[in-house]
């Protein structure tokens, strides 16, 4: 895209950047249906997401009813374009196809590429018909939920809608491009005292973070609670402390090195366990746990909290780290699981479970209300994007690889059309207030 179009979006009205002539292609990060074989027989973790990640250009869509095309400033890595590179649990192709299936203007999903990303930070370039909401030259962020809507299931809480879809997973034209076609309904506010890199890294897993933590249709966290955040410094968990403190409960924080233990301080956590240096081992070997390792955490816990054992466990490594969240969770407490990172077939001792009456609650992402929710607190300052570095689009691969090997903190940003990591602030006097938090992970 040349310079003049970014500026003009950047820096133009809404009429000047509806004259702006649509690019006919756009550069984008793709996947290639021919090549989702490729790692067919290597094992997941010897695959390298960095190979079947392009930068091509790709024809820009026509937004239909109740769409809207954006210029993407940026957007960030999420562990699910980990997944979608590396082909893992299956390639993405048979989402988009299954999409297309339903008909209409679904069928444009299914092409020889995936546009992959679901995350943005940018300007609204056009509306489809019927989008009164926003207009062209709106600064936005979009989260990442893709409902239709049709069915009542979805009514009372959106993410129980049978066509529910993760929007550049599960569907084509993501975020990790110049441009991205989203539903106008995923579309909130951008902050503006926060830069674009900034504003396009919290949406998916602040938005998570918000549902699995403190809704009610996630653990319902109260003031005084003790919370096991697993992995505390990272996508997730980063967002999941911040609710913790704010929410007035107490954060048991777990990372794996002393920089994630700092951040962890930083934000305000005293209670933190550093797993690499207390060397848990959940496993004796692929099929047998060690409880007594499991105890030896759950002390360790206690000594952290004088006493206590947490009302919460935010789970997601799976099965590494399962048996180990339902046995410390306390009589009656909440194990809320969004992901397994480590291995979905997960095993615990269930009498742990049953005998102490203790619940393990399932989370995905957020419905339009815990999205919006979570957006605010980002926009009012109450919650801040934890963007460690950012790298350029011609660099995605880099980018998904330093996630996939666990060698980010916090996270990890892209520059689509954004010329710079800080560029986009429109409000500097309230930046100035919360300046150390924002750039809390860019210090570490
Ligand atoms: P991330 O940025 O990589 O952070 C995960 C953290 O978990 C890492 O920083 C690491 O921290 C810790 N960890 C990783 N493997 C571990 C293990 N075996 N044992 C203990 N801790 C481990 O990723 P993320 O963005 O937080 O996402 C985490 C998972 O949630 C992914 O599988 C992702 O697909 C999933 N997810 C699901 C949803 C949903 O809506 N269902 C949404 C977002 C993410 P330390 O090394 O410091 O301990």
């Amino acid at each position: 895209m040349d310079a003049t179009f970014v500026e003009t979006v950047e820096s133009a009205d809404s009429g000047e950047i509806e004259a702006l002539p649509v690019p006919e292609h756009y550069r984008a990060a793709v996947l290639r249906r021919e090549e989702q074989t490729i790692f067919d027989g290597i094992p997941v973790a010897d695959r390298d997401p960095a190979k079947t990640i392009h930068i091509e250009e790709v024809p820009t869509p026509e937004p239909g009813p109740g769409e809207a095309l954006i210029a993407v400033m940026a957007s960030s890595i999420n562990y699910n374009t980990v997944w979608s590179a590396l082909f893992s649990p299956v390639p993405t192709f048979a989402f988009l196809d299954r999409y297309a299936r339903t008909g209409g203007l679904a069928a444009r999903h299914s092409l020889p590429y995936h546009v992959i990303g679901s995350d943005l930070a940018g300007v609204v370039l056009r509306t489809g018909p019927g989008v009164r909401r926003w207009r062209p030259g709106d600064r936005v962020v979009a989260h990442c939920l893709s409902v239709e809507l049709e069915d009542p299931e979805g009514h009372d809480d959106a993410m129980l809608d049978p066509q529910q879809r993760i929007w550049g997973f599960e569907t084509n034209y993501g975020g990790l491009a110049e441009l991205a076609l989203v539903k106008a309904n995923q579309l909130m506010p951008k902050a503006a005292h926060l830069s674009w890199a900034e504003a396009a890294s919290p949406g998916l897993v602040n938005s998570t973070a918000y549902r699995q933590l403190v809704s009610t249709k996630g653990a319902d966290m109260r003031q005084g609670d003790n919370i096991l955040v697993w992995g505390a410094a990272g996508g997730l968990g980063s967002y999941a402390t911040q609710y913790a403190l704010a929410g007035g409960a107490t954060p048991i924080c777990v990372v794996s090195n002393d920089r994630k233990a700092e951040i962890c301080r930083d934000m305000g956590a005293e209670a933190i366990i550093d797993r690499s240096v207390d060397d848990y081992r959940f496993w004796r070997d692929d099929r047998t746990q060690d409880p007594r390792e499991w105890r030896r955490f759950g002390a360790r816990i206690r000594e952290l909290t004088g006493g206590e054992d947490v009302d919460i466990v935010f789970e997601h490594p799976g099965r590494e780290t399962f048996g180990a969240s339902v046995y410390v969770a306390r009589r009656g407490g909440t194990i809320v699981t969004c992901a397994s990172t480590s291995g979905y077939v997960h095993e615990f001792d269930n009498r742990y479970l049953w005998m102490h009456l203790k619940r393990i609650v399932g989370s995905h992402f957020a419905n339009y209300r815990e999205a919006w929710q979570a957006n605010r607190l980002i926009v009012r300052g109450r919650i801040h994007p934890t963007l460690s570095r950012s790298y350029p689009l011609a660099e995605v691969g880099s980018a998904v690889d330093d996630v996939f090997h666990n060698r980010h903190h916090g996270k990890v940003g892209v520059l689509c059309l954004a010329p710079t990591e800080d560029s986009g602030v429109t409000d500097p006097s309230t930046r100035s207030r919360h300046e150390h938090a924002i750039n809390r992970f860019r210090r570490f």
